[in-house]
C-alpha cells in the first residue's frame, strides 16, 4: 500500500495551483487508464487532481471548427447533435471507442493527453488539423504528438479543450481489437478544400501519424481505387502479438478504402 492524496480542483486555474505545489501529481479524468496504472503501480504519485468539477466538458461550434471540453465523456460526443451534424464522422468515432463503461467514464482531454498509439480520437485531432488548447497555450496537432504515449504538454499542463475544423467529408473506419476495441489499424480521411488528410493509428511505431502517400493518391482521385493493393509499405510499422506488420499495411490500405467510401 502506499498513501495517495486526492483532491477535486474547483476550476482550470485551481488545479494548476495544487499541481505546483505537489510533489509528484497527476490530474485525474475519469481514470479509464490512470486508475489501472496505479493499481498495477506503474505510477504512484502523491496527489491525484481530479478535473471533473473543473467545468471543462461544453461542446460548441464557433463557425468553422466544434470546439470540445477536455472533460467530455465519449458518450457526450457520440450523442451530441452538433457533433453529428459538423463532423459525424467523429460522433461515430466515439461511439465505437470501448464498451459503454469506457464511453460513459472515459474523456476526449484524456484519450488525447495519454496519446495510445491505439487510440482513436488521436487521427481524428491529426485528420483535420485540429489543435489543443491549454490553460497557457494552444498546440497544432502537428506539434502535439510527440511518439508512443508522448506528447509536447509540460508537467503542470491542463488539456482545456480541443478544437476541430469542420471537413467537407470525413470518415474513421478501424479494424478493432476483438478484445478492448482499441484500433489495430484506424484509418481517420478529411476532405477539404484545400486537399485530403489522412491519419493512421493502431499501427505506427512512433504512435499515430499522417500517410503522405495516401494523401496524395486521394487529392488526384478520391475514390476507393485511389488506393491500389499493396500501396502502404510496412517500414515504421508495429509488429505485435496482434499483428505483424505486413498485416497493418494491408489493414491501412483496406480501412481507407472503407473511409473514402463512406464518405462518396
Ligand atoms: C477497456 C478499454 C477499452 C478502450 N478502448 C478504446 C478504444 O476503442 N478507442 C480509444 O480511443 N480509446 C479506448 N480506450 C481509452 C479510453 O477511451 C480513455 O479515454 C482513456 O483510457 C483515457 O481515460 P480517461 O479519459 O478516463 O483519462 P484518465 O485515465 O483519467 O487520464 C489519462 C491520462 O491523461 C492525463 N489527463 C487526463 N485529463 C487531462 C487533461 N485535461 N489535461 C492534461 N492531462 C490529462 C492524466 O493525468 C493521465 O495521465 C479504452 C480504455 C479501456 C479501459
Amino acid at each position: 500500500m502506499y498513501s495517495t492524496k486526492y483532491v477535486k480542483a474547483k476550476d482550470i486555474d485551481d488545479a494548476a495551483t495544487i499541481m505546483a505545489s505537489a510533489e509528484d501529481g497527476k490530474f485525474l479524468a475519469g481514470g479509464m487508464t490512470l486508475i489501472p496504472t496505479l493499481k498495477q503501480r506503474l505510477a504512484n504519485p502523491d496527489c491525484l487532481i481530479d478535473l471533473s468539477a473543473c467545468g471543462l466538458s461544453a461542446i460548441d461550434d464557433d463557425g468553422g471548427a466544434i470546439r470540445i471540453g477536455a472533460m467530455t465523456h465519449h458518450v457526450e460526443v457520440a450523442e451530441s447533435a452538433l457533433v453529428q451534424k459538423a463532423i459525424p464522422a467523429v460522433a461515430d468515432l466515439a461511439g465505437h471507442i470501448g464498451d459503454r463503461q469506457v464511453r460513459n467514464c472515459g474523456t476526449i482531454g484524456g484519450s488525447l493527453a495519454n496519446n495510445d498509439p491505439a487510440a482513436c480520437y488521436p487521427a481524428a485531432l491529426l485528420a483535420l488539423g485540429g489543435t489543443v488548447h491549454t490553460q497557457n497555450r494552444s498546440i497544432t496537432a502537428e506539434d502535439y504528438f510527440d511518439g508512443m504515449f508522448e506528447t509536447t504538454l509540460e508537467e503542470s499542463e491542463i488539456i482545456r479543450e480541443v478544437s476541430l475544423p469542420k471537413p467537407e467529408k470525413a470518415a474513421y473506419v478501424k479494424f478493432p481489437n476483438p478484445a478492448s476495441r482499441y484500433a489495430m489499424v484506424g484509418v481517420f480521411v478529411a476532405k477539404f478544400a484545400d486537399g485530403v488528410r489522412v491519419a493512421v493509428t493502431g499501427a505506427g511505431e512512433d504512435g499515430v501519424f499522417r500517410a503522405s502517400d495516401l494523401e496524395g493518391a486521394l487529392d488526384a482521385n478520391f475514390g476507393a481505387d485511389a488506393i491500389a493493393d499493396g500501396a502502404v509499405s510496412a517500414d515504421g510499422l508495429m509488429s505485435d502479438i496482434h499483428a505483424s506488420a505486413e498485416y497493418r499495411a494491408h489493414l491501412i490500405g483496406e480501412m481507407t478504402r472503407r473511409a473514402v467510401t463512406a464518405c462518396n
